[in-house]
């Protein structure tokens, strides 16, 4: 049976919730002052000495009365007699008189009877004789007792976050140790059968645990020690026995995972067995299963368990609970506008927190939001910030301005690159690298998405691999579509080979599209727009015409045909998994998951550049590598399908 959540709470009540019914107890331990960076100061600090606690001279020199050296001249140098010598750290055993100096170290005290320390670089010597040449004013080169720090002084105030300017105001005090607020121990557990920790061998079905390592990161970020109790799997018990754990070491447990209503909703039950649940559920996007309780006065949160997802809740709902018990100012968001470069769907009545790419376009920042299947956390490693739209608003209009909450800094890149994902950008952007480090920044929204970017000069380079089912040309026909004519250049890339992808040994003997209306044999499709799609497209044409059937007909003797992947290696996987005997894609893909290929027609994967970006250096840079014998022959090693041709980095007039 589906639990439904019970009440959803708008992100406000959930807030409100969080810290009217956690009690915030901050504990205060003692550490040493080498080891206080970064801690918060739990009390203020006073001096109880003086700094400097004596006189002290601040050059090297002659200690004297400045009246005598009234008259000092280059020409006319007065003579005093040298009646000792203070090193640093010495008590001085002379006392300057009229008509005598004591030569003196920097640091050093300086002797009764001396007001003015002369620069050595103003005097001379002869034997227990000093020539001086310029006068002094009384206090000259001293600095006197009690003027940098009194005693009785606030040094630094509590809730500081001590840094080394701080640090040495203490230390200069004599603070060996100081008392700071005790770091909040989180507990982090992991949960679900298909985890294994990274390290271990990934067996088929498995994934690796990411949010134990996304989780324990933030909780320090925010001022938190992690303790990782490991993962559990699914199953109630395990579960308990390690919320129990947490409860016992540490001030707050986070869980991720299990909390969504299709798995039982296993935590929130897990939960409520040790304590009040004051949240179960959110009306928020992503995290809506979340979990929020409270258990003897420690607060339990239940994350979602994909991993964007759960560091956006912690991002929003735990971070500045954390911060508040380590005693750190939650701190505001820098914000940013940046406009919207297509419409944007919205879920109604859930507020919804999108992680964005910004980008620099003609006029003002664009925000590339995350579409759902590269919302994936190696993307979101790279997201600048968030939108956050209201509850009420489904729709963001293209060309919207909207307000972007930043992350941390926004890095401008020196090479932007939006279109059609492929792997052998990977490879040459990797090469790229080693020859030059730059900011490369790879935004994977399709082709025409690619092409759309180059037109509003936001990306400088577009990758794009559109088969023209008319002409059967590739990406040329295309950019004259969209209006690039005259802005564009189209450079030549290399070639994908594309056909069959089959599972070992070609079980059906599957040799050519006909094959695939075939009743032993069930397809996997991929989305429309996809150059994939429409090579499928164009020879089911041609068969149904030599049949002399109509188009949609041959379609549905497809088994699959509307089953659609919405990736290559999603066509791949289902091969694998004997969902599909066969579905078309690319070599890289199908050896790379150890199937068999069969294949059909090559296909040009080309790049789209805008010609007033073409003397941008890194462009000329990714131009260079393009043609280079090393991308050639690390295509040629790594991407089995992929591989340059005597035109790759022809550049043709559109
Ligand atoms: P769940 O809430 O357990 O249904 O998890 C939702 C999705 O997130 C599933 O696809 C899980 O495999 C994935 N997931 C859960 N926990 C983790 C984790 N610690 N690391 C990576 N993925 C996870
Ligand atoms: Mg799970």
């Amino acid at each position: 049976m589906r639990k439904i959540f019970r009440e959803l709470v708008s992100v406000e009540e959930a807030k409100k919730r969080i810290f009217s019914k956690i009690e915030i107890k901050r504990k205060v331990e003692e550490v040493p002052l080498i080891d206080a960076y970064g801690r918060i100061l739990a009390e203020d600090c006073y001096s109880s000495v003086d700094v400097p606690p004596f006189d002290r001279a601040t050059m090297d020199g002659y200690a004297v009365k400045a009246e005598d050296t009234f008259g000092a001249d280059e020409d006319d140098p007065v003579a005093l007699k040298v009646i000792g010598k203070v090193e640093a750290g010495e008590v001085p055993s002379v006392e300057v008189r009229r008509g005598s100096a004591v030569e003196i170290s920097t640091g050093a005290v300086i002797p009764k009877g001396a007001n003015a320390v002369v620069m050595i670089e103003y005097t001379s010597r002869e034997n227990d004789v000093v020539y001086i040449y310029k006068p002094v004013p009384p206090g000259a080169n001293v600095m006197s007792a009690g003027s940098d720090i009194m005693t009785g002084e606030l040094l630094v105030r509590k809730g500081t976050r001590l840094t080394a300017r701080e640090i040495g105001v203490l230390a200069s005090a004599g603070f060996k140790s100081v008392r700071v607020i005790k770091k909040p121990v989180v507990a982090v557990i992991s949960t679900g059968n298909e985890l294994i920790s990274p390290g271990e061998k990934l067996d088929f079905g498995k994934i690796y645990d990411v949010n134990a390592y996304t989780i324990s990161s933030g909780i320090i970020e925010n001022g938190g020690v992690p303790i990782f109790l490991g993962i559990a799997r699914d199953n109630a018990e395990e579960i308990r026995s390690k919320i129990a754990e947490g409860l016992k070491i540490a001030d707050m447990v986070i869980i991720s995972g299990g909390t969504s209503a299709g798995v039982g909703d296993m935590i929130y039950k897990i939960v409520e067995e040790f304590g009040e649940v004051i949240v179960h559920g959110i009306a928020v996007k992503p995290g809506k299963p979340t979990v929020i309780a409270v258990a003897d006065g420690k607060p339990i949160f239940g994350l979602p368990g994909y991993p964007t997802s759960a560091l956006m809740i912690f991002e929003i709902f735990v971070a500045p609970l954390i911060r508040r018990m380590a005693g750190i100012p939650e701190g505001s968001r820098r914000v940013v506008k940046a406009k919207v470069p297509m419409k944007i769907f919205s879920a109604m009545g859930r507020r919804e927190f999108l992680p964005v790419n910004l980008v620099e376009g003609k006029e003002g920042l664009i925000a590339y939001p995350f579409t759902e299947y590269s919302g994936a956390i190696s993307t979101l490693a790279e997201a600048d910030g968030f939108i956050e739209i209201p509850e009420n608003k489904v729709l963001l209009e293209e060309g919207e301005i909207v307000e972007i909450k930043l992350f941390g800094d926004i890095n401008p890149a020196d090479l932007m690159i939006i279109g059609s994902h492929c792997v052998g950008i990977d490879v040459l952007l990797e090469i790229l690298q080693k020859r030059k480090p730059l900011l490369a920044k790879v935004i994977n929204v399709g082709s025409t998405g690619g092409i759309l970017a180059v037109k509003r000069g936001e990306a400088d380079i577009a990758g794009t691999h559109l088969l023209d089912e008319e002409t059967g040309e590739y990406n040329i026909p295309y950019l004259v579509k969209y209006g690039l004519s005259g802005e564009a250049f189209l450079v030549k890339g290399y070639i994908r080979e594309q056909g069959f992808i089959v599972a070992k040994g070609n079980p059906k003997g599957i040799k050519d599209f006909e094959d695939l209306l075939r009743d032993d044999v069930t397809f996997i499709n991929r989305n429309p727009g996809s150059g994939t799609r429409i090579l499928l497209d164009m020879n089911l044409r041609k068969i149904a015409e030599e049949k002399g059937i109509n188009f949609e007909e041959l379609k549905r003797k497809i088994k699959g045909y509307d089953v659609e992947a919405k990736s290559h290696i999603a066509v791949a996987v289902a091969v694998l998994m004997g969902k599909a005997d066969v579905g078309l894609g690319i070599r890289t893909v199908a050896e790379r998951y150890g199937l068999d290929f069969i294949p059909v027609r090559p296909e040009e994967y080309d790049f789209a550049i805008r010609k007033d970006r073409l003397d941008k250096e890194p462009v000329k840079l990714f131009l260079e590598v393009l043609k280079s014998e090393e991308f050639r022959r690390e295509l040629e090693k790594r991407l089995p399908g992929i591989r340059v041709t005597e035109r790759t980095g022809e550049i043709i007039e559109i």
